[in-house]
């Protein structure tokens, strides 16, 4: 049996996170909205309207062109893209066509197994979405909230190798989108949608199978599922001496298996022609480039900034760089902090991660700033406090929003190192236990470490155990001369 290689690529359609939709002043997202609330006559195609862009989807969209390292095209045009569906009212659907927003681009994907993907994408244009139908009770229900929503369409080249590389490139996009700040990129709610493209063949070839499309994969894992669902039925069908035809397949999440929905159709003919009712988007070089001052660093250049300036490990650089703000946070810490950042990554990676999750917010919402975690880190390593104290001090720290120093002060948190205070806690717990400073004196010297016990329990924990052990030795002693 000949070693086969899958060929996959993948046609994402992301929602921009803009306030309103990209003709009209609707309000874009109707996530938690009644149907058919947020619609007017322009974006529901009544007659007589005129559509007026969205100043806002442009440059979002010029930012992930940017991003994607894509040519921005200083001419590009809107184009009505005709067909009939009962939830696209006007009939058509205002797209980009051949003179899209940007060409060329790509996507670096460094992958688990330690190699680069690098996948292309041919074009990036901006349309509008359409409405929903829902079919319950025997009816068709149309919600028309969603037309004309922006959207921005990415198709990458035949780039992808694995499942496994097709969910890479998603949960990469879903990281950069989120990173720009353009897009929500919630897959559940259809922010970032996917359609896959996949095709087998032996192994080296250099020339393509008829693929086939799988529709509706709205999760990573439903990604990797169906692409590995289809990869191993292509194999099994050329083996069984068949040919692969060109469906279209829905994957179902809950079955996990692949349905057949149709047999492709020929090029459906949209008779694409340019809008006449928008101008030519123009994009010349000073609008570009106040878009461009908003670009910030990328996610995997940053990633490789955190490993050459912090000499971080891959692991830490990739999980701090995994989301913008939390990467912000890191040098915010690190800076205030002054001492070894793989120190501030341990804190971060171990604790504040962690109540950041549970508390489902942003590291930059975090009433424990950057500053207070560099604090309560120097604290620990000044001995002042212990560690664990340290790490409860981030739970007080976050609840209340005070100083660390001014909690350890207020609540007497401090580390007891104080002699004095030790002595008479030591001698405290000699006098309670008689019993036990006999056994000691009689050769048990086993027993330090239980006096040591005692005396972290009377302390709260806050006493040094290595001063409490040589006091308690020096009273011993002294109490047998
Ligand atoms: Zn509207």
């Amino acid at each position: 049996m000949p070693e086969y290689e899958a060929i996959i690529g993948l046609e994402t359609h992301i929602q921009l996170n803009t306030t309103t939709k990209i003709f009209c002043s609707c309000k874009a997202d109707s996530w938690e909205d009644p149907p058919n609330t947020n619609i007017c006559p322009v974006c529901t195609g009544l007659p007589g309207v005129l559509p007026v862009l969205n100043q806002a989807v442009v440059e979002k969209a010029v930012l992930l062109a940017a991003a994607m390292h894509a040519e921005v095209q200083p001419l590009s045009y809107f184009d009505r893209k005709n067909y009939f569906y009962p939830d696209l009212p006007k009939g058509y659907q205002i797209s980009q066509y051949d003179m899209p927003l940007a060409r060329g681009g790509y996507l670096d994907l460094p992958m688990p197994a330690g190699y680069t993907r690098q996948v292309t994408i041919h074009k990036l244009h901006i349309e509008e979405d359409a409405g929903k139908t829902k079919h319950e009770h025997g009816q068709r229900l149309i919600d028309f909230n969603r037309c004309g929503v922006p959207l921005v369409e990415m198709v990458t080249g035949p780039d992808l190798r694995s499942a496994d590389e097709a969910a890479q490139y998603i949960i990469r996009l879903r990281q950069l989108l989120r990173w720009l700040d353009i897009s929500e990129a919630d897959m559940e709610k259809g922010h970032l949608r996917c359609d896959a493209n996949v095709s087998i063949r032996p192994k080296g070839a250099d020339y393509l199978n008829p693929k086939t499309e799988i529709k509706n994969v709205n999760s990573i894992v439903s990604v990797r599922d169906a692409i590995q669902t289809e990869i191993e039925r292509q194999i099994r069908q050329v083996e069984a001496g068949n040919r692969i035809e060109a469906w279209t397949l829905e994957w179902d999440e809950a079955e996990g298996l692949l349905r057949k929905m149709r047999s492709k159709e020929n090029l459906a003919d949209y008779r694409y022609f340019h809008e006449p009712d928008l101008l030519p988007v123009r994009i010349d070089a000073a609008w570009r480039e106040a878009i461009f001052v908003d670009l910030p660093e990328l996610p995997l250049e940053r990633r490789a900034r955190f490993t050459r300036q912090y000499g971080l490990p891959e692991y830490d650089a990739d999980i701090l760089t995994g989301e913008r703000s939390l990467s912000d946070y890191f040098e915010g810490a690190v800076q205030a902090y002054g001492g070894d950042p793989k120190r501030v990554s341990n804190w971060l990676m171990n604790d504040v991660l962690r109540m950041i999750n549970e508390r489902g917010l942003l590291a930059g919402d975090l009433r424990l700033v950057p500053a207070y975690l560099a604090e309560i880190i120097k604290l620990v390593d000044a001995g002042t406090i212990n560690i664990s104290t340290g790490k409860s001090l981030l739970e007080n720290v976050e609840s209340t929003g005070r100083a660390p120093a001014e909690i350890v002060q207020a609540e007497g948190l401090a580390r007891v190192s104080d002699e004095d205070a030790l002595r008479v806690i030591s001698a405290g717990v000699l006098a309670e236990n008689p019993e036990q400073v006999a056994s000691y004196k009689a050769g048990k010297v086993t027993l330090i470490g239980w006096f040591v016990g005692q005396v972290m329990k009377k302390s709260q924990g806050k006493a040094d155990p290595q001063l409490a052990r040589t006091i308690l030795e020096q009273l011993i002693t002294k109490s047998e001369s």
